[in-house]
């Protein structure tokens, strides 16, 4: 058991899917939360309330746009002010665009860079100094399996995701003498809706059901047929949180179903 009672965990796009689950997990062991993320704004204090009261724990949320620096520092600064500190920092937010290189809408890689990259630099670039100030940090970025390999049609995500690995082994080299670690998880499928958007465009694609289109999907690239759960990569990043994970430092870990195994 990771016992994080008393520290503070801030989760970027923890409003849906990978970054929800992460945040459950993350306050199942007494972390208190500052969730991002889009959504209704009923939908987002009804969450607030229900992870508070499952869990015992205070949980916020920050609206910064993840595209927007100025409003990701002041996020890390809002959760500081809040909790009087912020010792795990989770990046997950972020976005998909599929098209082929030659005609893939600068504005969509202009986006997908900013949500998938950049933003990791400014949350982790605003979160350093007071992770170093108490002498103990965690980082996780949430990569991708196409932070390790490509497939067609993802080039901006697949940039971004590389680029995500590289600025994680940095960060790790930076903090390697600290109490501070910095690692990647690199998910395969998990079915979010992320993923139902590609699952819902291959079913009009190929007139499949959406039950056919998402097992095509996995049956293409993912030896397990079966998705990665967010409950999962929860459990993941809990581990990393751990002193037991205390040497791991700048590691790309993969929960893939087999994906990069091929
Ligand atoms: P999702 O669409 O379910 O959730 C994305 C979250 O990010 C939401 O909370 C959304 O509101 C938030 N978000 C998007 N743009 C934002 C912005 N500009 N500012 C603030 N918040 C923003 O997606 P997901 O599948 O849970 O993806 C989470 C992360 O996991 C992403 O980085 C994604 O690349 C990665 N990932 C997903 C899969 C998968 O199969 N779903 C696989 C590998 C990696």
């Amino acid at each position: 058991m990771t016992n994080l009672k008393g520290k503070a965990a801030l989760v970027t796009g923890s409003t849906s899917g990978i970054g929800l689950g992460i945040a459950r997990q993350l306050a199942g062991q007494g972390a208190d939360l500052m969730l991002n993320g889009f959504g209704d704004a009923a939908y987002i204090a009804e969450l607030c309330q229900s992870l508070s009261a499952e869990f015992g724990v205070r949980v916020a949320h920050n609206g910064a746009d993840m595209s927007k620096p100025e409003e990701i520092e002041a996020m890390v600064a809002a959760t500081e002010a809040a909790y009087g500190r912020l010792d795990v920092l989770v990046n997950n937010a972020g976005i998909q665009h599929v098209a082929p290189v030659d005609a893939f809408p600068v504005e969509r890689w202009d986006a997908v860079i900013a949500i998938n990259l950049s933003a990791v630099f400014h949350g982790t670039r605003a979160a350093l100094p007071g992770m170093k100030a108490r002498g103990w940090g965690r980082v996780i970025n949430i990569a991708s399996v196409h932070g390790l390999v490509a497939s067609v049609n993802k080039s901006a995500y697949v940039a971004a995701k590389h680029g995500v690995i590289g600025l994680t082994k940095v960060t790790a080299l930076e903090l390697a003498e600290s109490d501070i670690t910095c690692n990647a998880i690199c998910p395969g499928w998990v079915l979010t809706p992320l993923v139902q958007k590609q699952i819902d465009a291959l079913a009009a694609s190929r007139s499949l059901s959406v039950e056919e289109a998402g097992r095509e999907l996995l049956s293409e690239k993912q030896p397990s047929k079966s998705f990665v759960t967010p409950e999962q990569l929860g459990e993941l990043a809990v581990f990393l949180c751990s002193e037991a994970a205390g040497n791991m430092r700048g590691a790309a870990l993969t929960m893939d179903g087999g994906w990069t195994a091929q």
